[in-house]
């Protein structure tokens, strides 16, 4: 079983911030920003390459509620997913980054 479906199953401890029946947003260990937030379907999905249309709706529903939650949405937030080798991925199952609670620079290579 992967890491995150580990944490989904609570096998793994992690720090959660909301949860519901299809979705978990948790604190990532290593923050690359004041808030860093990682939100993921519990249901095992490689990456953004394989997610359903039906997921993807959920996800994005439950990102904006995480947002509103944690008053992201006030000043404004990133949604971050990385994708295969190229893309910087080291979890095989889809996370998206929630970054915030500063002003965010732009810097990719
Ligand atoms: O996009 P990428 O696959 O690189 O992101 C994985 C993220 O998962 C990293 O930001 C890492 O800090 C986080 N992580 C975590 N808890 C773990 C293992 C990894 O928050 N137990």
């Amino acid at each position: 079983m992967c890491l995150f479906c580990k944490i989904v199953n609570k096998e793994i401890p992690s720090n959660i911030v909301l949860e519901d029946e299809n979705f978990l947003a948790f604190h990532d260990i290593n923050p690359k920003a004041p808030v860093h937030i990682l939100a993921i379907p519990k249901i095992h999905v490689d990456s953004f390459n394989e997610v359903s249309p039906e997921t993807m709706a959920g996800m994005t529903s439950f990102i904006q509620q995480l947002a509103k939650e944690t008053k992201l949405d006030k000043n404004g937030y990133r949604v971050i997913t990385n994708i295969g080798e190229n893309g910087g991925q080291e979890v095989k199952h889809l996370h998206f980054h929630v970054l915030g609670g500063a002003k965010l620079k732009w810097d990719h290579f």
